[in-house]
């Protein structure tokens, strides 16, 4: 069972994110830029809703009235813009144009703009601390139908950027990888349970100890335990636990080789995020080339460059 990908990852993104200038104020973010040579590993297919819903830039901000996105698409709330205007079915169908062509592209990953009452998905107003009425009516289609969601606002931070990455390799694979019997099921479990206990300890120990009593395995229960993998795979990590792998994946290298590496500091040294994310890829990218897996971040991308 191969755990590289080969192939690039088709990204759907909130085109303000990638550098387009088309808020309602007439400004654009460009996040991807942070991935700087990484960026060859993604397709980016960038769509405004607010723009297909013809409501131009710049334009009159517009708010949900009386509920979340998800009640906007069950006719229970409202889209308005700030002069009262009700945009709602101009929304709805750019939204639902934009998921057509996502899932006709077969992309199921989006980079969504956190704060807006389109794209939003646990915010949608970036006013003070406020959450807004959460998702958006974008967010809350992508949310329903089990998109790899991305706060683009993320792709800053250099540790949250290798754990996006490395998860959303694993998830591609995990998603895609043919899985016909109990076999390879469990072969797919022994790649990626050690990522998977790392973001959600409980829940792995939970799953690893229903497929250990697993009998005979039907199709649809393959594809049962494949979600629950995803669901896993799905929730971010965070720096200490991201800081412990590192060091227990190390450790292991150096206990079974017996050489030290002047690449990896001790656990108690002072560095920067930056820094760590340098040691994490440059251990993946030496194990990988010695022909071990990584631990926490089992499937890396190969591709050409
Ligand atoms: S958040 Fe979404 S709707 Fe708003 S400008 Fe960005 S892409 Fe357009």
């Amino acid at each position: 069972m191969e755990k590289v990908l080969k192939k690039k990852l088709k990204v759907g993104i909130s085109e303000c994110c990638f550098g387009a200038k088309v808020r309602y104020n007439g400004k654009g973010f460009d996040y991807v830029k942070n991935f700087g040579r990484e960026n060859e590993q993604f397709v980016f297919y960038p769509m405004c809703p607010e723009c297909l819903a013809g409501l131009g830039v710049p334009r009159t901000p517009i708010s949900i009235k009386g509920g979340s996105g998800q009640d906007v698409l069950e006719g229970k709330a409202k889209i308005k813009n700030k002069t009262g205007e009700d945009v709602t079915e101009k929304l709805i169908k750019a939204c639902n144009f934009c998921l057509e062509l996502l899932k006709s592209e077969d992309i199921y990953i989006y980079m969504y703009k956190e704060g807006s009452p389109s794209c939003g998905v646990y915010r949608t107003t970036l006013k003070d601390k406020r959450l807004g009425n959460p998702p958006g009516v974008l967010g809350a289609m992508l949310l329903k139908e089990g998109f790899f969601l991305v706060c683009a606002d993320d792709l800053e931070s250099p540790i949250k950027r290798w754990d996006i990455r490395r998860r959303l390799n694993a998830f591609v694979w995990a998603r895609e990888v043919e899985i016909e019997n109990k076999n390879q099921l469990y072969n797919v479990w022994h790649a990626l349970k050690f990522l998977c206990q790392e973001l959600d300890e409980k829940a792995a120990r939970s799953l690893g100890n229903k497929l250990s009593n697993l009998n005979d395995t039907q199709k649809e229960d393959i594809e049962k335990y494949r979600q629950l993998i995803l669901d896993i795979i799905r929730k971010p990590s965070n720096l200490s636990r991201i800081k412990a792998w590192l060091w227990k994946n190390y450790s292991y290298y150096r206990k079974y080789k017996g050489i030290e590496l002047d690449i990896v500091k001790e656990p108690t040294d002072l560095r920067s995020n930056t820094i760590l994310a340098e040691e994490l890829i440059k251990l993946e990218n030496k194990l990988y080339n010695e022909g071990y897996s990584f631990g926490s971040s089992p499937i890396l991308y190969r591709g050409k460059r």
